[in-house]
């Protein structure tokens, strides 16, 4: 029964004025399969991993049948795609609850390609099995990086086709995540919401997420700061391993502080700033570097969603969020900075750090380096397969690099115990990513990608298993390139 899962859902959305959501089931599939359970998670979330692996548990991670306590809703959203605001709302997802885990933490569930919902705007509400692997893998793979990220508990096939460019299996993949309040989320009730539901949104915001700024003088202007930090942070770690969200809409930007919506993600391979891998970025809003300032203006957007909270006069309320919004790119630059420095072995600060490392990013850019092989070899004291190592420009540049290690008081070793928890061995390289989806959707070989999730769930430090995943693609004529929405 779904008592033996272990659900302990507690409902808090529902008690959010109606226009945040609709109610409604998710509808029923076929055939449901469990393709792959995340026992890790499903444990530390509160669940019985043999349980859910039955029939019942099964039926419901396909939302065929709904666990005592849920509450199955379609949360409503807004948001800025490519710069142009639109409603839009969960159109192939469902919350089915909020599960209170063993540690007292409130996460959401959330079903997604559940299908259609009142937000659906004409699509099927459904999802196909790369896609939701792939987000299985992206995301689980951050959080090994120990990155803020949504987690993946299972995905199932649904046992029906979907029609996109061809016929795709159908899948629905279970979310658990902080919450799945975006900055779309504020956008829409200022858009379409009275002042009250506004608050009670914010206010539903700070209980849940930032219960520390509750007795602030000003908590809603409290409340946008702690989203700038929190931004800043994230963006700065995404920086810091190449990673590139490929579509940073506003609502695709969680309030928790978590990555979220990984559809045309992927990490950046050879070093160059202006990386694109999305099909539908072609002016490359959300290119590598962008991603930081693109962050801040999603923030400016929910800071005017914001606006009739911190002052009744608007002209105030513009003064003191600008205020918290020019703080993002410096906040976003020291946790960058600082990163750049451990990922450099350096421990104390001087003025020339940033020279230092902007001339290796140069150089690593000139002589297409690879990424993360680069900081990789550095921890290590390896090679690097481009032979990169061997430029004149490198050596000069290791040169300096050591001088400034030797005026540090710490030892060499300290340096590379330091680099090591910034500088990942592996991370989920786009022909591993695609070869476990190859395998497991196409020939229901699912080996490929458990080897490579395992590889993934350690990807700090050093073990002979990691190696054969450091290695680069064959080289090849065509761009990589990832897709939305499918
Ligand atoms: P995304 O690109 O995944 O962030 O989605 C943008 C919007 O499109 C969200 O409102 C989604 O719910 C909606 N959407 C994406 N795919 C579908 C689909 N197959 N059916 C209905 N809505 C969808
Ligand atoms: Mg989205
Ligand atoms: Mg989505």
């Amino acid at each position: 029964s779904t008592k033996a899962i272990n659900w302990n859902f507690n409902n808090s959305y529902v008690q959010l004025p109606s226009i945040f959501y609709s109610t409604l089931r998710p509808t029923p599939v076929p055939s449901p399969k469990l393709v792959i359970l995340n026992h890790k998670l499903a444990t530390e979330i509160g669940l019985d991993v043999q349980n859910l692996l039955n029939k019942e548990g099964i039926e419901t991670l396909a939302g065929n049948s709904i666990p005592d306590g849920a509450l199955p809703l379609a949360q409503a959203y807004a948001g800025h795609q490519f710069g142009h605001f639109t409603m839009l709302g969960d159109g192939r997802a469902l919350l089915l609850g909020e599960q209170i885990t063993p540690m007292g933490q409130r996460v959401d569930i959330q079903l997604k390609g559940s299908g259609p919902t009142p937000y659906s705007r004409g699509g099927d509400g459904r999802a196909a099995l790369g896609p939701m692997l792939r987000e299985y893998i992206i995301s689980e793979a951050m959080a090994a990086l120990q990155i803020p990220t949504t987690r993946s508990l299972a995905v199932v096939t649904t046992g029906e086709g979907i029609i996109r460019d061809a016929y795709l299996p159908g899948a629905i993949l279970t979310r658990v995540a902080a919450s799945h309040i975006r900055v779309g989320t504020f956008q829409y009730v200022a858009s379409w919401g009275t002042i009250e539901d506004l608050r009670a949104l914010a206010d539903y915001t700070i209980g849940r997420h930032f219960p520390y700024i509750d007795t602030d003088d000003h908590p809603y202007i409290s409340l946008l700061r702690e989203v700038v930090k929190s931004q800043a942070f994230l963006i700065a770690k995404w920086m810091l391993v190449g990673f590139i969200h490929g579509v940073m809409n506003t609502d695709n930007m969680a309030i928790s502080g978590e990555t979220i919506d990984y559809g045309p993600c992927a990490f950046m391979d050879t070093y160059d700033p202006a990386t694109v891998f999305s099909s539908i970025d072609g002016k490359g809003r959300y290119a590598y570097q962008n991603q930081p300032s693109i962050a801040g203006w999603n923030l400016a957007r929910l800071a005017d969603a914001l606006l009739p909270l911190i002052h009744d006069k608007e002209e105030e309320a513009v003064k003191l969020a600008e205020d918290i919004l020019s703080d993002f790119s410096a906040l976003y630059h020291d946790n960058w900075l600082s990163g750049m420095r451990g990922k450099l072995g350096i421990f104390n600060d001087e003025p020339q750090d940033e020279d230092l490392i902007q001339e290796l990013l140069r150089i690593m850019q000139k002589h297409k380096a690879d990424f993360t092989n680069t900081f990789r070899g550095l921890t290590f004291e390896e090679g690097d397969d481009t032979g990169f190592f061997e430029t004149p420009e490198f050596k000069e540049w290791y040169k300096l690099w050591q001088a400034r290690l030797d005026r540090q008081q710490e030892s060499k070793t300290s340096s590379h115990q330091l680099m090591r928890g910034f500088n990942p061995s592996v991370i989920p390289r786009n022909h591993r990513v695609e070869e476990a989806l190859e395998a497991t959707v196409k020939d229901g070989n699912y080996g490929v990608m458990d080897r490579l999730l395992n590889v993934l769930s350690r990807p700090y430090g050093y073990s002979p298993q990691q190696e054969e995943y450091t290695k680069l693609p064959e080289p090849s004529n065509r761009p990589y390139r990832t897709f939305c929405g499918t």
